[in-house]
């Protein structure tokens, strides 16, 4: 399994506020490498399926709706250490805990509209760009 690549999401609540290019550049400037990328909009029914680990908390439903409220971008990324130096540069689930210059600080309008995913761990990674990438379509 491929330690050294994760996945990312440019939520819809930073696609809207023309957040995509600040985000992609603290991305790229903190050594991250760009494997496969589109810009896409999730309908209700995959948001559910893309969050189905989250079926059981209270969040889901609103989570759902709002990922599926508007475009995103979807990215697969590569550095060494992916996935835990990724979850450093977006920083905490709820912004107003998030460190100092981490993506979710700068850009993030609350704990739900968080403006960036990020696995959570290898498996995920490779299971979420999965989801939206085709091996022809990385590079
Ligand atoms: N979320 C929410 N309310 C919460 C916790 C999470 O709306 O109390 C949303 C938020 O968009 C978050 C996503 O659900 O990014 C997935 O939650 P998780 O705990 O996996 O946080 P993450 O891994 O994104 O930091
Ligand atoms: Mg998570």
């Amino acid at each position: 399994m491929a330690t050294n690549r994760t996945f990312t999401m440019i939520k819809p609540d930073a696609v809207e506020n023309n957040y995509i290019g600040g985000i992609l550049k603290m991305i790229n400037e903190a050594g991250f490498r760009i494997v496969a990328m589109k810009y896409t909009k999730l309908s209700a029914e995959a948001a559910g399926k893309f969050y189905e680990i989250h079926k059981e908390r209270p969040f889901y439903g609103e989570l759902v709706n709002y990922m599926s409220s508007g475009p995103i971008v979807a990215a697969i990324l590569e550095k060494e250490n992916a996935v835990a130096d990724f979850r450093t540069l977006i920083g905490a689930t709820d912004p107003t805990k998030a460190d100092e210059g981490t993506i979710r600080k700068i850009y993030a309008k609350s704990i739900a509209a968080n403006a960036v995913h990020g696995s959570d761990s290898d498996e995920n990674a490779q299971i979420e760009g999965d989801f939206y990438f085709s091996k022809l379509e990385r590079f």
